[in-house]
């Protein structure tokens, strides 16, 4: 008879495949950190047996968008609070590096010393490692409960290269960095990322993204991209990252893809129909999407790219003088060519404050709001909460309508990544602790948008196999046993935007590697996640 250490009975599985007979009834046995399927009832043994009649078993959920590449690093007790968020919503793996900013890789010596100061969340800063290898020594110094991966960002390589300048790469610069990409590959990054709308992402032509794509390219990993523009222009950018794929073969992977600030709403009429051309004419085109109308990122990218050129202390310069203050006013209302302008396509009353450490009281107001309190231009208001905070503040951007998300969520190549901002602290977007359940309760058992195998798809066994995650997101004997186990008709999300990290419910068991780490809604303290190659 088969032994096992945990034996799952009497579950749906949902397999995490897009075959028709994904879902079906199988007890789910675990052994050394590996699946085994059996028929419902079959004679075997187990230290642990569960019942999990009228539950669905399913692979873990793979989070393909987040920025929580160092919070248990950087952050300590806290950042490991941060984390369990993502956890108790079933993620078992997430994949950080996203946006053009990873931790690695740097040029030796000129690592970034680990520090508040020097925290990252977009865009790209120098590496605090030199390598993969040296990333992946440091989680593991730091136990975790769920796995992760990592994309390479451009940002972070054109930074530790040349610095935050405002011009192109030289040959011999663009050779390092795709030197430095080619190494981290190679030792097991999941892919290139860019950011570029952030800077140093944003003062980088298409020609250097072609030749560092093309690095990825030669290991099949995907080109990872947060779009130049997701607004006005989010078709040209569009047609930019198409462009980039083209000429340099990589996959294309479009991040968190929406189209945002009032002249774009509804623009997913045409984005969509255009990647489904593409992927048509054979282009190895996919997506992603989390399932709110708001976004978040730094306060920093609401200004012109020329403000933040040289690095947060020249931004913080520049905002002090109100003679800069003034261009950067004309900016936002004129625009600039090649520049996501948020403010511009929407106002400042559709920002408010995520999180400003040493200004709490700002949290949840909007710019708008704080600008008529203070009887001050929003402008002014902004710049004085970037001089004071050290340019770290995030924001949240109420910028899309329900309908571009729901299609976006539709379509049959888009996957789920919370694009989580893990970071003590602050009000941040519940989608870090939302995302996965709001997904399978209000989108499918609610609104019927997905069936709940497609939407379990989405979530495991398609961004498996995009990301390179040999062994996952499937439910078949011998892969890696990474589960959760939850109930359909009562899986709920409860993170809002004035309470963003409460759990959710309906989510009973997450097993990592073999071992449970969440029973009961709860976390059992066990850390078997690792930062996995691919
Ligand atoms: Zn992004």
């Amino acid at each position: 008879m088969s032994r096992f250490d945990l034996l799952l009975r009497g579950g749906l599985v949902i397999d995490g495949t897009a075959s028709p007979d994904a879902a079906r009834l199988a007890d789910v046995g675990v052994a050394g950190g590996r699946l085994t399927l059996l028929a419902p009832g079959a004679p075997a043994e187990a230290d642990e047996v569960a019942d999990v009649t009228g539950l669905a078993v399913t692979p873990g959920f793979i989070d393909v968008h987040t920025h929580s590449d160092g919070v248990t690093l950087i952050d300590g007790e806290l950042g490991r609070e941060m984390v369990l968020a993502s956890v108790l919503q079933g993620v078992t793996t997430e994949i950080s590096g996203n946006c053009g900013s990873s931790l690695f890789p740097a040029l030796p010596g000129r690592l970034n010393a680990m520090g508040a100061e020097n925290r990252v969340y977009f865009g790209g800063d120098v590496g605090m490692y030199e390598g993969f290898a040296e990333f992946g020594a440091a989680h593991a110094a730091v136990p975790r409960a769920n796995h992760l991966a990592s994309l390479v960002g451009h940002g972070t390589l054109r930074s530790g290269v040349m610095g935050p300048v405002d011009r192109a790469a030289t040959p011999e610069e663009l050779e390092t960095m795709c030197l430095l990409l080619d190494r981290a590959l190679g030792a097991g990054a999941a892919g290139l990322s860019t950011g570029l709308i952030y800077t140093p992402g944003t003062y980088a032509g298409t020609d250097e993204v072609v030749a560092l794509a093309a690095v990825a390219a030669r290991y099949g990993k995907p080109y990872v991209t947060h779009l130049r523009d997701e607004m006005s222009r989010v078709e040209e950018a569009l047609e930019e990252a198409v462009e980039i794929a083209a000429r340099s073969g990589a996959p294309l992977h479009v991040s968190h893809h929406k189209t945002a600030g009032k002249y774009a709403w509804g623009r997913t009429r045409r984005t969509l129909p255009r990647i489904s051309t593409l992927r048509a004419e054979g282009m190895d085109v996919t997506c992603d999407v989390y399932p709110y109308t708001a976004g978040s990122t730094a306060l920093g990218a609401m200004l012109p790219p020329w403000a933040s050129e040289g690095g947060i202390s020249a931004l913080t310069a520049r905002l002090a003088d109100p003679g800069q203050r003034d261009l950067m006013r004309l900016a936002i209302a004129e625009g600039v060519p090649g520049w996501e302008n948020t403010v511009g396509n929407g106002g400042w009353d559709r920002i408010s404050i995520a999180c400003a450490p040493r200004h709490s009281e700002t949290e949840g107001l909007t710019i708008a709001e704080l600008a008529v309190t203070r009887g001050q231009d929003p402008l002014d208001v902004a710049a004085a909460l970037l001089v004071a905070e050290q340019g770290e503040v995030t924001i949240i951007s109420h910028s899309m309508v329900e309908d571009d998300v729901r299609r976006v969520l539709a379509a049959p190549y888009s996957m789920v990544g919370s694009d989580g901002v893990p970071k003590p602290g602050g009000r941040p977007h519940p989608r870090w602790a939302g995302t996965f359940p709001r997904v399978l309760g209000h989108y499918v058992r609610e609104l019927g948008l997905l069936s709940l195998e497609t939407a379990v798809h989405k979530m495991t066994g398609m961004a498996a196999a995009r990301f390179g995650l040999e062994g996952r997101g499937v439910i078949a004997d011998g892969a890696h046993a990474d589960l959760v186990v939850f109930d359909p008709a009562k899986i709920a999300d409860h993170a809002t935007f004035t309470d963003p990290l409460l759990p959710p419910t309906g989510i009973e068991r997450v097993v990592v590697a073999g071992l449970t780490v969440v029973r009961d809604g709860m976390e059992t303290g066990a850390r078997p996640g690792r930062v996995l190659a691919t």
